[in-house]
């Protein structure tokens, strides 16, 4: 049963490599990094690509709808916001996207078949802060009791469905950031996900956002230049990615929040994990709309619903990988 998984595995991926390989996709440079033209990465997956204003629109039978925007960092897949490793460009008669997006961000979505089944009974939760880490602090409540709070709800209901739940807290501690990667891979769990609530000075800001961890030689979302930097964590860069996609979607779909985006971050607790890793900002304690939310048991059982959803459509997605 272990080789004919494997085998379906390795057909999958010569199938999907063979798809980019065989055919030639004309190439060029931008600021030193390497760009593959759309029309041709579009024809190799059966879509159909056209440029509408400053949008690039990618469509295919039943695949979500592509959007890129010219210069800018972003992507729109089904309706949901990536922030892109690199610019996407337009040039003469051609439109570029950069070869680590198309590596990192686009195939991973266009073909989710091709992440990595792997087994799935262990849940590890990050409840973020705790202790004398209080977190973001609103009007009326802290970061470190609401991450708390939803954390136990997210296990209680894993545990319903059947899965084992393991946590950096389940009580007011102080746990060092540092080492709640290195306590998730102790406890040899399958998937670890971060729980925290964002915070801006800026109290207009909601919605909710999905990182996880940034692939060597890009850029973070947050930052302008790509870095040249390897995690442990880096090795499931495709399970990472379509974990946060997934988990932003469910999140999405439950809450009606705001769609920030998924993100990339070098964040200390999804560096170094031995297993697929995502964090979530399930809102802002600084908007008070979001901070009235938050501490409501009726919204927080939509966010804790919606990461359950997460992990589910996860689960369902990579036993497709094998035809299991
Ligand atoms: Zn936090």
């Amino acid at each position: 049963m272990r080789f004919r998984t494997a085998l379906l595995t390795l057909l999958l991926l010569l199938w999907v490599g063979s798809a980019f390989c065989g055919t030639p996709v004309r190439g060029t440079f931008f600021g030193g990094r390497q760009y593959r033209r759309i029309d041709d990465l579009a024809s190799l997956c059966g879509m159909q690509w056209r440029f509408s204003g400053k949008n690039c629109i990618l469509t295919g039978r039943n695949r979500p709808v592509l959007v890129f925007v010219n210069n800018r960092r972003e992507m729109i897949f089904g309706g949901m916001h990536l922030v892109l490793c690199d610019a996407p460009h337009w040039r003469g008669s051609g439109f570029y996207v950069s070869n680590t997006d198309w590596l990192k961000s686009i195939r991973p979505l266009l073909f989710p078949e091709s992440a990595p089944n792997h087994r799935l009974g262990t849940i590890f939760l990050d409840c973020g802060h705790g202790g004398v880490d209080q977190g973001a602090p609103g009007k009326r409540s802290l970061e470190k009791r609401l991450t708390l709070q939803l954390g136990l709800q997210v296990a209680a209901k894993l545990r319903a469905c059947g899965y084992q739940v393991k946590m950096t807290r389940t009580s007011d501690r102080t746990v060092p950031l540092q080492q709640r990667g290195a306590i998730a891979n102790n406890s040899r769990s399958d998937l670890f996900v971060s729980i925290h609530i964002n915070a801006s000075t800026d109290r207009s800001i909601r919605g909710i956002e999905t990182f996880c961890l940034t692939p060597a030689g890009a850029a973070s979302s947050g930052d302008s230049k790509p870095r040249y930097l390897r995690f442990a964590g880096n090795s499931r860069d495709t399970s990472n990615l379509l974990l946060a996609y997934l988990m932003q979607r469910s999140l999405l779909a439950r809450t009606k929040a705001e769609d920030r985006g998924l993100k990339r971050a070098r964040f200390a607790v999804l560096k170094d994990l031995y297993m697929p890793g995502v964090l979530v900002e399930v809102g802002f304690i600084s908007n008070a709309a979001e901070e009235r939310n938050l501490n409501s048991p009726a919204y927080q059982e939509k966010i804790a619903s919606g990461i359950v959803d997460g992990i589910l459509a996860y689960r369902k997605q990579i036993s497709k990988g094998t035809g299991r």
